[in-house]
């Protein structure tokens, strides 16, 4: 890790200040957490996995309009982003029944949703995270209703497109958490931009074919071959990185 002044250290990223005014540099780590870290673990060479597949779907997203905090890659652990204030809400968008929802209403893991499905959940470790409505957002003063209409629009493209996306690697996408933050220009006009990362700690992705699980569910659930199936989704977006560190084994599983 490089000398800088850390701002932040959260359960899968550390965050250091910018080398520029209004930017931070995000640090993956190789820590996994699940049920709230109740559970505690490694992923060998998540972070550098993590750090290559966000930044190729950030980029993607950019290509389409969609506004990112992303600058560019540092190295294999680190990228440069854009300093924004988080919103205090994690989005989720749904295309298939999975994880809390399946708890929730005891519906079957893997069945397709007639449509897609979005929540807003609080962000908070102390709280669990609760579901939330959008009267709650604009009543707490989270979020305007303008912001919702913005944040609703951009996730559902968002979703719109990575379901492309990764249907084109043979990769479903059940399920997946978005986060957003506020930057403000030299006039001081607000502008939502997406943030944080997407990779699959925070999507579930199911082989096409097999419904085989290649996300953080082999680490929830303990089903092995973790390190593998965040390498594979790389290897199948084409992304896997050459000559990484040590730490980072060849890929395995090839189909
Ligand atoms: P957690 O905080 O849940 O343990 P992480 O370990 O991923 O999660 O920590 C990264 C933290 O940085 C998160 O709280 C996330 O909201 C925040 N974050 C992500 N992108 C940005 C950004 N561009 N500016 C400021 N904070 C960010
Ligand atoms: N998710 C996340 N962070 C959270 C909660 C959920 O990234 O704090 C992601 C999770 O990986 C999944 C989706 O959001 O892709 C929906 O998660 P769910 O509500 O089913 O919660 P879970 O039971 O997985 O915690």
């Amino acid at each position: 890790m490089t000398r800088r002044k850390q701002i932040y250290e959260g359960k899968a990223k550390v965050m250091f200040e910018g080398p520029e005014p209004g930017t931070l540099v995000q640090y993956f780590k190789d820590d996994a957490t699940a049920f709230n870290a109740q559970k505690r673990g490694t992923i060998t060479g998540k972070g550098v996995l993590n750090n290559r597949i966000s930044e190729y779907l950030m980029l993607k997203l950019a290509d389409i309009g969609i506004p990112t905090h992303f600058i560019r890659r540092l190295n294999m652990r680190e990228q440069l982003v854009k300093k924004v204030e988080i919103l205090p809400i994690e989005v989720v968008i749904r295309n298939v029944v999975a994880g809390s929802l399946a708890t929730r209403f005891g519906m079957e893991e893997g069945t397709p949703l007639p449509r897609s499905i979005v929540e807003y959940y609080y962000k908070s470790d102390k709280l669990q995270d609760p579901m939330i409505s959008e009267e709650h957002i604009t009543c707490f003063g989270w979020a305007t209703t303008q912001d919702l209409d913005d944040i609703m629009q951009m996730s559902l493209r968002i979703n719109d497109f990575l379901q492309g996306l990764f249907l084109g690697i043979g990769i479903k996408l059940v399920d997946f958490k978005l986060e957003f933050g506020r930057v403000f220009n030299e006039n001081d006009e607000m502008r939502l931009v997406l943030a944080d990362e997407i990779s699959p700690d925070n999507c579930r992705l199911w082989d096409s074919k097999t419904n085989e699980k290649m996300d953080k569910d082999r680490f929830r659930r303990d089903l092995g071959k973790v390190e593998e199936a965040y390498q594979e989704v790389a290897r199948r977006l084409g992304i896997l990185p050459e000559g990484a560190p040590g730490d980072i084994k060849g890929p395995q599983t090839v189909q």
